[in-house]
């Protein structure tokens, strides 16, 4: 993997602007409060991709609100793609139980790590759980899930930045774009 100095001229496309996304995750925000008016949430995040979306959502929030973050790994590669297998690197650090929580998730691509993560929340007993992702890829979708909260639908492509990463690097971009393939090589 070859990374530019500069980051930028690795990148082919950017598909959505900062702009772009400080708007939705602000209106994203205002629905979110609307919709839970008078209640407490519990947002939950996975790391390490939704940091950015996370930070800036729960400041778009105004209700009285608690943040927990999780961690997870596939379990080894291309098959894990398949099977849907996820190891827990991080648990929660509080219960959830009898709690509202909302799941925020950077983006939802086949599924399989938001289906795994619902089942083990579910199991923990919350009042209710709801989804919020920032992107959705429906194209690559194996397990249906209804989202509740969706920034952007997205065509197939690998993007990065704002929180997404290509080999760990790339989090740091403030929009969301699309890399050149030559990034991709070697
Ligand atoms: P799923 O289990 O829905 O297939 O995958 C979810 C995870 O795969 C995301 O949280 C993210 O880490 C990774 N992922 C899926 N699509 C993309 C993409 O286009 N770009 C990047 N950087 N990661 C992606």
């Amino acid at each position: 993997m070859r990374v530019s100095p500069d980051l930028m001229s690795d990148v082919a496309e950017v598909l959505l602007s900062e702009e772009q996304i400080a708007a939705k995750v602000a209106e994203m925000g205002a629905r979110i409060s609307a919709d839970y008016e008078g209640r407490e949430l519990t947002l939950v995040s996975v790391l390490k991709g939704s940091l950015p979306f996370m930070a800036d959502l729960m400041r778009r929030i105004t209700l009285p609100l608690r943040i927990d973050l999780m961690e997870v790994s596939s379990y080894g590669g291309a098959t894990t793609e398949s099977s849907g297998l996820v190891r827990i690197l991080k648990d929660l650090s509080a219960p959830i139980e009898g709690r509202d929580v909302l799941l925020v998730e950077d983006i939802i691509d086949t599924g399989l790590t938001l289906n795994y993560l619902m089942r083990y929340l579910r199991g923990k007993n919350p009042h209710s759980i709801k989804i919020c992702t920032l992107l959705d890829k429906p194209a690559r979708r194996l397990v249906e899930i209804p989202l509740d909260y969706v920034g952007f639908e997205i065509p197939d492509a690998f993007v990065v930045g704002y929180g997404l990463d290509f080999g760990e690097v790339y989090r740091n971009l403030r929009f969301v774009g699309v890399l050149r393939p030559e990034a991709y090589e070697s």
